[in-house]
């Protein structure tokens, strides 16, 4: 008796125990989430507990036996049901944004975290909370994606992968990086209907981005190529067999596509943001560039010592280039828009004697690398000596040079640049400045003081890449610049929209009433050459009237080019004739005054 007592306070004391654990560990649980759910292999839910009442307007009783999937909002399941499939025993699955179907619509933005327990019968447990998780990167409204996979095109995810590298690294965690890349997308699609073709792009980037740490370190590094952060553990060959399976189904030949992959350890959670986004960036490139084949980088860490190893290499280079001067000028011919006269030429860089090659890449690289200075200084040493030399030939050309942003912060460049102009002293007139990369100007107080400081040397200074966006305003009313060069993507986009045009022709109003003339840049056809002239802008630059080259004799020797007849504007005079635009704009250079009249007395062109 007293045995049977003993063993049933025992067994009463052994569930008591267990019922304590259970409350334990439910209690445990409620700390992190909301709503708890068992769901099997099915996509079944054995197991609700938690405020689903609240959330979605049911008692959690009542979601035993219905399916995990349906609670979903529609757009949420491609992703959710792709993080599903990926769940292997052992996993877990870090806060994912979600949102369920409430009560009355899309409830607010909630966190799915997941554990795959191995030993029960293969269920997944989910946590669901209220609110996005605290490790959460948020990827700006504006972040660019790929219209057909969705996935965040190369910079937006370059930047994304290294937040998330960083904040892994502060928990002690290293991720890696895996990019795959297929040149046989563009035969798939000539099998396949647009329709699966494009079906198949969206699913694979929802299973990249279910797959990614933190469903959301997926990019588009290229034609081809995608990429995707994640946790070390992941089962790399799995995923790549899912994308190949996806193809596979879309493809009527059922050949799909072949993927060649590679793998990284993203060990840089030490770099600052740029040089983790810049070593990104490099390694992605590097793994395009191999078309994903003998891709033979380990980690993101040896890939910042070759880059960094290169990059001194280039830089040692490009000084040698600048200080040798050995790169050369193209010309390119800025014409007055009514009479196509050539009022000066834009000095443009070229290196290796390619005239077809945009200097653009090693430009950008020379700012990123704080050289450009250097460069801008012999570019204007080189542009002084050639109007020598050409004049000497009795040939008085006018001629612009790039000047970047960068380079005017930079005390050292500017009083350089002062001491060359004063060396060339009888050429001051003939040499303009543009002013590039504007965006790079921090102060533009010292920036307008600079060009104050050449203005009074007897330069003209233009401010190029001219747009209607409010920083560009902030530029103009802080830079007392002489000329505007309105960018060509406004020359560009004005022949598509009437208020396209309507921008363009606000710009050219603005710097008229502030006495300022205007340049408009890549002008290719007749058609935006009498737009630009009907907006009121003074004078053009572009393929229309000539391509950049090495020789101006090829300009200034031209025949007239025909074009088609403008539509005369005529205009009354005060004194009853009736004359052109074109008359009245040879009136006003006569008088040193620009195009259009403007309404300050005083015109600095
Ligand atoms: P940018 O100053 O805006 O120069 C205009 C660019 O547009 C030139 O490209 C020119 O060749 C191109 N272009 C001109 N007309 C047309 C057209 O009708 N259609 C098209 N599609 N393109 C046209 P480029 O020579 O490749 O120069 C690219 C950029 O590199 C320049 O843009 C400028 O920002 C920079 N750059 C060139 N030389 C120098 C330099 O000596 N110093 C600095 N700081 N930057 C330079
Ligand atoms: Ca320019
Ligand atoms: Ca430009």
């Amino acid at each position: 008796m007293k045995n049977l007592e003993q063993s049933a306070v025992g067994v009463s004391g052994y569930v008591e125990s267990l019922r304590r654990d259970r409350d334990r560990f439910v209690a445990l649980a409620f700390c992190a989430a909301d709503l708890l759910l068992e769901v099997n292999t099915s996509n079944e839910i054995l197991f609700a507990a938690g405020a689903s009442h609240s959330l979605i307007g049911k008692p959690p009783e009542s979601l035993v036996g219905t399916l995990f999937l349906d609670l979903v909002v529609a757009e949420d399941v491609p992703l959710i049901a792709e993080l599903l499939k990926g769940m292997v025993p052992g996993s877990r699955l870090d806060p994912i944004p979600l949102k369920l179907n409430g009560a009355k619509g899309p409830t607010v933005q909630l966190s799915l975290m997941g554990y795959h327990l191995p030993d029960l019968s293969g269920n997944q447990f989910f946590a669901i909370r209220l609110g996005t998780s605290g490790t959460r990167i948020d990827i700006p409204m504006d972040a660019v994606r790929d219209p057909l996979t969705g996935l965040l095109e190369k910079d937006a995810f370059a930047t994304l992968a290294s937040r998330q590298i960083r904040e892994a690294g502060e928990r002690g965690e290293t991720l890696k990086l895996t990019m795959v890349q297929s040149s046989d997308f563009d035969q798939l699609r000539a099998r396949t209907d647009t329709e699966h073709a494009e079906s198949a792009l969206r699913t694979m980037g929802i299973c990249l981005q279910a797959n990614a740490a933190g469903g959301q370190a997926a990019g588009h590094l290229d034609d081809g190529a995608f990429g995707f952060l994640h946790k070390p553990k992941l089962d790399v060959k799995r995923i790549t067999s899912r994308v190949e399976e996806i193809f596979r189904a879309a493809d009527p030949t059922g050949v799909g596509i072949a993927l060649n992959t590679g793998t990284v350890d993203a060990d840089i959670s030490s770099l600052s943001e740029s040089d983790s986004v810049r070593v990104l960036l490099y390694t992605v490139t590097r793994f395009c560039e191999s078309g994903g084949k003998g891709f033979e980088m380990s980690s993101l860490s040896d890939n910042l010592k070759t880059m960094t190893r290169e990059t001194t290499e280039k830089l040692a280079k490009f000084r040698q280039i600048a200080v040798q001067s050995k790169f050369d000028i193209a010309f390119q011919p800025i014409v007055d828009l009514d009479t196509e006269a050539i009022h000066h030429f834009e000095a443009l860089a070229r290196f290796g004697k390619r005239l077809d090659r945009s200097p653009y890449e090693l430009i950008t690289f020379a700012e990123n690398t704080g050289v450009i200075a250097d460069f801008d200084l012999a570019m204007a040493k080189k542009v002084l000596t050639w109007l020598k030399d050409q004049n000497s030939l009795g040939m008085m050309h006018v001629v612009a040079v790039n000047v970047s942003g960068q380079s005017i912060a930079n005390t050292v460049f500017v009083n350089a640049l002062h001491d060359l102009l004063y060396k060339f002293d009888a050429f001051r007139c003939q040499l303009m400045f543009e002013i590039t990369e504007s965006a790079k100007i921090d102060d533009l107080e010292s920036a307008n003081r600079f060009i104050q400081g050449l203005q009074k040397a007897g330069h003209k200074v233009c401010l190029d890449d001219f747009g209607a966006g409010a920083a560009a305003l902030r530029y103009l009313h802080a830079l007392e610049v002489d000329v505007v060069k309105i960018d060509g993507q406004y020359v560009r986009s004005a022949m598509d929209s009437p208020r396209n045009k309507a921008f363009l022709k606000a710009i050219a109003g603005l710097c008229h009433d502030l006495g300022i003339t205007t340049i408009a840049e890549m002008i290719e056809t007749d058609d935006q050459a009498d737009m630009l002239r009907d907006a009121g802008v003074h004078f053009g630059q572009g393929y229309l009237y000539g391509k950049p080259s090495f020789d101006v004799g090829e300009f200034v020797n031209a025949p007239k080019r025909k074009r088609k007849p403008p539509v005369m504007d005529l205009t009354s005079r005060e004194d009853g004739k009736v004359i052109s635009q074109a008359q009245i704009k040879a009136l006003q250079m006569s008088t040193g005054r620009p195009g259009r009249q403007p309404k300050t007395p005083q015109s600095r062109w």
